[in-house]
């Protein structure tokens, strides 16, 4: 079969080499940074620190390297409870398609009038990759009630730069459920919004709209690939340590394109969680705590099948100062055809990033003869 031949090829990989992936380079010495590269409010209790952490250096622009210490597994929580309480758009049929085009600021009334606006202040700030931040939103001190994929509509009040795009924006949540703040990622590309969320001081007032949509894991165990290109990678971290920290009987394989190593986002810490997941599974370490996660993370599934599978993907190695080892293909049939299995329409995928990347993604699957029905997509406009 197509998938035992390749997919654990790679998990193998991973697992005796995580960080060859990396050509060995001379590193500039880091100078000081013109603005903190991570910063953060007195923490409500005791969230996990963000997994990766970049400094500006001299000769170039960013360089990412894997903090091992900051890495650790986020709260091992049960988050039933949280699930229980979301909106009721959530989570439809597992089956739907996320609509090719959808607004990033909201226009529907719909929109406006099924959720309460929700106060929240910016908690935490870092720098995840070139020209990409992770933020963290305290959202009345309490986890924040959503699935794993959705998104939420974040607003700026007073923003400090103003445009005609407006003060509002949709991003997927990036975090599992039931951490105590709300993670979202984005790359600044020097919208007004943007670069007043990067330079907002810790503390400002914020609004949050949601949670919305339904992009997200079906209910029964499935055999789930999720295609990301860039930043589109937020929704599907969300669903990875859910799976993991509710030990769910998915298997999902992530393939992940970036151009460089240096843009990739939450690269190191999904490298990590592929590890452990083919680790685990070569040890024999099967599911344990059934899906109330409440004896901890698992990540090889009953099946001994690895419970997540990463597959990273740079396309512009050229481009990159610290180098790459890993798979350098695009999305594309060919890269498709060695990493999905022999009867691929028992599998779900999930295709997330810039339009283009979602359009030639959707279309390389087609092409490799996946059913339009197994195929969901959500489209991150203004890239
Ligand atoms: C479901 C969903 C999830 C998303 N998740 C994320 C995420 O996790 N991280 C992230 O960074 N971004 C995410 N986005 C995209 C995000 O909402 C912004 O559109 C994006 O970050 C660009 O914002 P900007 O301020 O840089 O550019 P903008 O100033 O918003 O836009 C730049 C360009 O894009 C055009 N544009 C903006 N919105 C639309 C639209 N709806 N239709 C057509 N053209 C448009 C503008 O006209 C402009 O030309 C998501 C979008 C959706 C719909």
């Amino acid at each position: 079969m197509a998938r035992d031949r390749h997919v654990p090829h790679y998990s193998q990989a991973l697992a005796s080499r995580a960080e060859d992936l990396f050509s060995p380079r001379i590193l500039p010495p880091p100078r000081m940074a013109p603005r903190p590269w991570r910063e953060s409010l007195a923490p409500p209790s005791d969230p996990a620190p963000l997994p990766v952490r970049v400094r500006p250096t001299s000769n170039s622009p960013t360089t990412v390297y894997p903090d091992l210490e900051a890495l650790a597994p986020g709260h091992h929580q049960n988050v039933d409870g949280w699930i229980a309480g979301i909106g009721k758009d959530a989570g439809r049929g597992s089956r739907h398609k996320e609509p090719a085009v959808r607004p990033s600021r909201s226009t529907s009334p719909e929109k406006e009038q099924s959720m309460a606006k929700l106060a929240a202040r910016l908690a935490e700030r870092e720098k995840i990759a070139d020209a990409t931040y992770a933020f963290r939103f305290d959202v009345g001190g309490k986890p924040f009630a959503y699935k794993s994929g959705q998104t939420v509509d974040v607003i700026q009040p007073e923003p400090r730069y103003t445009d005609e795009a407006g003060n509002r924006r949709t991003f997927s949540i990036a975090d599992a459920p039931g951490k105590e703040r709300l993670l979202v990622a984005t790359r600044d590309r020097g919208s007004a919004f943007k670069r007043s969320l990067v330079e907002a001081p810790l503390g400002t007032a914020l609004e949050i709209d949601g949670p919305y949509g339904s992009f997200t894991l079906p209910s029964k165990p499935s055999d789930v690939y999720l295609l990301a290109g860039g930043i589109g990678v937020t929704p599907f971290r969300s669903m990875v340590e859910d799976t993991r920290e509710r030990s769910l009987d998915h298997t999902l394989t992530l393939i992940h394109s970036n151009r460089t190593p240096e843009e990739a986002p939450f690269l190191e810490e999904l490298i990590r969680w592929g590890v452990e997941s083919a680790k685990e599974t070569s040890t024999g370490k099967k599911k344990r705590g059934g899906n109330s996660g409440a004896a901890g993370a698992s990540t090889a599934t009953a099946s001994g099948r690895p419970r997540f599978i990463y597959v990273p993907t740079m396309t512009q190695v050229a481009r990159s100062a610290r180098g790459w080892k890993g798979e350098r293909r695009r999305v594309a049939p060919d890269l498709l055809d060695d990493l999905l299995p022999t009867d691929r329409n028992s599998a779900i995928y999930y295709v997330a990033g810039p339009e283009r990347f979602v359009q030639g993604a959707v279309g390389a699957l087609k092409t490799v003869g996946i059913e339009e029905d197994q195929i969901r997509f959500e489209e991150f406009p203004g890239y």
